[in-house]
C-alpha cells in the first residue's frame, strides 16, 4: 500500500532483573521488501538527483544485490528510464523533487511519487565518501565512473545511506555499481515499449500476449529476471550481440544437450535471492538445503557444458560457475535434510557435525526414551492402565491419570493439576529427568544457534562467488530460452554488424500474432529499408489489412536481433539501430491533461527531435485526430521532413492516399500496399505487402464486418457516393442535394419498403408459414437489389 513499516524487536533475553532492550531493527519500505515479491521481476528502489543539468539515477534490488547507475539529460529521458525500471519506491532531495510534477508516468501512477530523503545525503562530497566506504574502494573509476558522473554518484550515495538507515544491516550483496551508459543500449521510449508490447500486452497489461510472454521459456526465476532485463535492454555492441547469437545457434543445434540442461535447471532455485537472504541474515535452515541442492546442480551444469560447448559466451558462463563445493559440502555436513524454516525449535543441525551438540542431542533422545519406559513401568507397577506421561509448557512433564483410576495412585506422587476428567502428578524421578532434558534442550538450542551463526558468516564470505554462479546460470538459462523459442517457431539467425546499413528481411513474421494463429496461417512479408533508395516506405491499404502488424513486425524483428536472439523470418540482415520510435494508435492522456491529438503531436515532435539516421521509425496514421485537410497537411509535412532531413528508416502507414504522390518526388520514398481480393462486393484480406499504392480504404466494408447497423452502413455509402460525385465535378459538396438518395441507397435497396413490410407484421398473430414466406421474400428482394 506504499507505506513503510518499522520492525521493532527485543535485543536482549529477559532475565527478570532489568528492562529488555528493544530497538528498531529494520524499516521495510515498498522498494526494500524482500519477502513475497514477484520471483520473475526485480523489485527496485530508485534514487534520483539533479546536479549541474544532469539527472543521476541509481536503482537497486536489495533482494539480488544489483545496483545500477544511469544518467539522463532531459526530463523525457528520466520518464523513459522510470517506465523501463518501474521502481516501487523513489527517493530524492528537495531540489529534484519538483521534477516529479512534470512526469506523466508519476501523474498516471505508473511509478510512485518522489519521496524526499535527507538532502545532505545527496551532497557530492558526502555521497562520494559513502560510496568509497560501502564498496571499500578508494576510487570509483573501478566502476568506470569519473568526475563527470557527480550527479550519478550523488544518487548512489543517497541511496546507500537510505538503505543503511532503513535496512540496518551490512548489505554485503550490494557490492558493485553497474554503470549503464546510454550508448550501450538501444533507446526505447515509454511509448515504443508500450506499443511494441515488449513486456506487457497493451490492453491486458499482462505478460501474456507480449514478446516477453512468448520468449520466457526459462526454468529458473533468476533466469526469468535476466531475460526480462535482456528484452528491455537491446544491445548496441555487435560483438556482444553476436556472442549471444552464436551461443543460441550452438544450443539450437544440440537438442539432447538442451533437454539435459533443462532437467538440471529445473533443480536450480533462486541462488541470487538466497544470496540476498545471506546478506540480510534471514537465510533459514530450509533455504540452506535449497542453496546446497542448487549449487550442486549448478556444478553439474558446468560439467555438462564444459565438455560440450565451444561458443565464447557459453564458455565464459561455464567459467563463471566457480567452485562452490566448500559451500555445499559445509551445508550438507551441517544442516539436516528437510530442515525446518524456523530455528526456534532447533533440530536443524545434523548429527555428527559437532561433538558437543551430539552429546546434548543424545541426552535429549535418551531422556525421551527414559520417559517412555517410565510410563510403561508405572502402568505395570500400579496397574493404572491408561496412565500417560505428558508435557506442557506450564507444568513441564507430568503423569496423567483419569478420574476413574485415581484410587490406584500412590501417596508419593504429588498432585499438580486437576482437569475435568483427570488428575496430573509429578514424582521426584520425573522432575530430575525433566531438568536433565530441559537443560540439554536449552543448551543444544543455544549451541545450534551459535553454529548456525558461524555457518552464516561463512556464507557471507562466499557472497561474491554465489553471485557469480547465479549470474552465469541466469545467462545460460536465458540463452537456452532463446534457443527453445527459436526452435519452436522456426526462427533464423540474423546478420547484424557495423558494416550492414540496411534492414533486409525475407519472409518476416510478427512473433506474437503468429503464435496465436494456426501454423502456416500467418502470411510472411519481406522488407527492404536502407538509407538510400528505400528509406521511407509509405504503406497504404484497407483497414484491417495488416499495415500495423507489418510495421510492428519490422520493429520487433529489429529489436529481437539486438537482444541477440534468432528472428521470426527466413533470413534477416539488420543494421545496428540506435532507437526505435513508434507512433501508433490514439489515446487520450487525461492524467496529463492532453487530448488525443495533442498526445499524437507530442509523440511526433519527440520523434522529430530525437531520431537519427540510425533510428527506425514506425508511424501509424499521423494526423488522424483533426480535420482531414489539417491531418493530411501535417502528415505530408512530417513525412517530407523525415525523408529529407532525418533520413531515418521509416515505415509510414496512412489512409491519406494523396501521400503516395511523394514517391518519385522525394528521394528514398517508396510506396507499398497491402493486397486484398474483392469477391462479390466483399473483401478478402491477403495480408501480403506489395509495391504500389492502394486507392481505396474500404472503411465502410470493414465497418460492415464489425456489426454496425445496416442503416448506418447504407447511409455512409450514400454519403461517400455523394462526396465522390462532387469531388469528380470539382464543386462544393452538398450532402442534402439529392432528395432521392434519402430513400435509395447506392445499391438500390428500397429501405422504406423493407421497413414497411416489417412494421406491418404482427408477431402475435402471424403464422409460422406466413412469417417464413415474408422473410424469404425480403431476403430475395434484398439480394436482388443489392
Ligand atoms: P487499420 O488500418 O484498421 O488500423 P491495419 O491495416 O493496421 O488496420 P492490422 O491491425 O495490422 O490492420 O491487422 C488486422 C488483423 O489482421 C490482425 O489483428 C491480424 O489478426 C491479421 N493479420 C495482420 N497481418 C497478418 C498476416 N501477415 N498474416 C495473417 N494475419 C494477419
Amino acid at each position: 500500500a506504499g507505506h513503510k513499516v518499522a520492525i521493532c524487536s527485543q535485543q536482549t533475553e529477559p532475565n527478570g532483573k532489568e528492562l529488555v532492550k528493544r530497538n528498531v531493527v529494520r524499516i521495510v519500505t515498498p522498494g526494500t521488501i524482500t519477502d513475497n515479491i514477484d520471483e520473475k521481476s526485480n523489485n527496485y528502489i530508485l534514487s534520483i538527483c539533479f546536479h549541474k543539468d544532469i539527472f543521476g539515477i541509481a536503482y537497486a534490488d536489495v533482494s539480488t544485490g544489483a545496483l545500477y547507475l544511469s544518467e539522463a539529460q532531459t526530463i523525457k529521458e528520466v520518464e523513459d528510464l522510470l517506465i523501463q525500471v518501474r521502481p516501487s519506491e523513489i527517493i530524492t532531495n528537495t531540489k529534484t523533487k519538483e521534477y516529479d510534477a512534470l512526469l506523466g508516468c508519476v501523474k498516471a501512477n505508473l511509478v510512485p511519487k518522489f519521496n524526499i530523503y535527507a538532502d545532505y545525503c545527496f551532497d557530492a562530497t558526502r555521497a562520494k565518501k559513502a560510496c568509497h566506504k560501502h564498496f571499500g574502494v578508494v576510487n570509483l573509476s573501478v566502476y568506470d565512473l569519473s568526475e563527470q558522473n557527480v550527479a550519478g554518484v550523488c544518487a548512489v550515495g543517497g541511496l546507500l545511506e537510505y538503505l543503511n538507515e532503513t535496512q540496518k544491516r551490512s548489505l554485503a550483496n550490494i557490492n558493485k555499481i553497474i554503470y549503464q551508459k546510454q550508448s550501450e543500449f538501444m533507446h526505447l521510449d515509454a511509448n515504443s515499449r508500450r506499443n511494441l508490447e515488449i513486456v506487457e500486452n497493451m490492453s491486458t497489461k499482462k505478460k501474456k500476449g507480449s514478446l516477453l510472454g512468448l520468449f520466457d521459456k526459462t526454468r529458473t526465476s533468476m533466469g526469468a529476471r535476466f531475460l526480462k532485463t535482456a528484452i528491455e535492454q537491446p544491445l548496441q555492441n555487435s560483438e556482444e550481440i553476436n556472442a549471444r547469437l552464436d551461443a543460441v545457434e550452438e544450443l539450437l543445434g544440440n537438442v539432447i544437450l538442451r533437454s539435459e540442461m533443462t532437467e538440471i535447471l529445473n533443480q536450480i532455485f533462486d541462488i541470487e535471492r538466497l544470496t540476498g537472504k545471506i546478506a540480510y541474515g534471514t537465510i533459514t535452515p530450509k533455504d540452506c538445503n535449497t542453496l546446497s541442492q542448487s549449487l550442486k546442480n549448478a556444478t553439474a551444469l558446468k560439467f555438462l557444458l564444459d565438455d560440450k560447448v565451444s561458443s565464447l559466451l557459453l564458455r565464459s558462463c561455464v567459467e563463471k560457475i566457480v567452485d562452490t563445493s566448500a559451500v555445499f559440502n559445509l551445508l550438507d555436513s551441517a544442516i539436516r535434510d528437510n530442515a525446518p524454516v524456523s530455528t526456534k525449535e532447533g533440530g536443524y543441525i545434523k548429527l555428527g557435525y559437532n561433538e558437543e551438540l551430539d552429546v546434548l542431542f543424545s541426552a535429549g533422545t535418551l531422556g525421551k526414551q527414559w520417559l517412555a519406559e517410565y510410563e510403561t513401568k508405572m502402568k505395570e507397577q500400579y496397574g493404572i492402565k491408561n496412565l500417560k506421561v505428558s508435557y506442557n509448557r506450564v507444568f513441564g512433564y507430568f503423569i496423567e491419570v483419569t478420574k476413574s483410576q485415581i484410587s490406584l495412585v500412590p501417596e508419593s506422587w504429588v498432585r499438580r493439576q486437576t482437569t475435568a476428567n483427570s488428575e496430573r502428578y509429578i514424582t521426584e524421578e520425573l522432575k530430575e529427568m525433566e531438568d536433565k532434558i530441559m537443560n540439554s534442550e536449552s543448551r543444544s538450542l543455544k549451541l545450534e544457534a551459535e553454529l548456525y551463526t558461524q555457518i552464516r558468516e561463512f556464507l557471507v564470505s562466499k557472497i561474491v562467488d554465489l553471485q557469480a554462479v547465479a549470474q552465469a546460470v541466469s545467462y545460460i538459462d536465458t540463452l537456452l530460452s532463446f534457443a527453445v523459442v527459436s526452435d519452436e517457431y522456426n526462427y533464423s539467425k540474423p546478420e547484424i554488424n557495423e558494416t550492414i546499413n540496411s534492414i533486409e528481411i525475407i519472409d518476416g513474421r510478427h512473433p506474437v500474432i503468429e503464435s496465436l494463429l494456426k501454423s502456416g496461417e500467418f502470411v510472411p512479408n519481406d522488407t527492404i529499408l536502407n538509407n538510400d533508395e528505400d528509406t521511407t516506405l509509405i504503406i497504404t491499404g484497407p483497414n484491417m489489412a495488416g499495415k500495423s502488424t507489418y510495421m510492428r513486425q519490422v520493429a520487433i524483428i529489429t529489436l529481437i536481433a539486438h537482444i541477440g536472439c534468432f528472428v521470426p523470418a527466413k533470413s534477416a540482415k539488420i543494421s545496428l539501430t540506435d532507437r526505435i520510435f513508434t507512433r501508433i494508435g490514439a489515446s487520450d492522456d487525461l492524467t496529463t491533461g492532453q487530448s488525443t491529438f495533442m498526445v499524437e503531436m507530442t509523440e511526433v515532435s519527440n520523434i522529430i527531435n530525437n531520431a537519427t539516421q540510425k533510428s527506425l521509425l514506425i508511424l501509424d496514421e499521423i494526423g488522424r485526430g483533426t480535420s482531414t485537410y489539417d491531418g493530411l497537411s501535417i502528415a505530408w509535412a512530417v513525412l517530407e521532413y523525415i525523408a529529407k532531413n532525418i533520413k531515418a528508416k521509416t515505415l509510414f502507414a496512412t489512409h491519406y492516399h494523396e501521400l503516395t504522390d511523394l514517391e518519385g518526388k522525394i528521394d528514398g520514398v517508396k510506396n507499398y500496399r497491402v493486397l486484398i481480393k474483392e469477391v462479390n462486393n466483399d473483401i478478402v484480406f491477403l495480408h501480403k505487402i506489395a509495391r504500389g499504392s492502394a486507392n481505396k480504404s474500404f472503411g465502410i466494408e470493414v465497418a460492415k464486418m464489425s456489426g454496425l447497423p445496416s442503416v448506418i452502413i447504407s447511409k455512409a455509402k450514400e454519403i461517400l457516393t455523394i462526396q465522390e460525385e462532387f469531388a469528380e465535378s470539382n464543386s462544393k459538396i452538398d450532402l442534402f442535394a439529392k432528395p432521392d438518395s434519402d430513400k435509395k441507397t447506392k445499391n438500390n435497396i428500397n429501405v422504406d419498403e423493407v421497413i414497411n413490410v416489417l412494421a406491418e407484421l404482427d408477431m402475435n398473430t402471424v403464422s409460422p408459414l406466413i412469417a417464413f414466406s415474408t422473410l424469404q421474400n425480403l431476403v430475395d428482394k434484398v439480394r436482388r437489389d443489392r
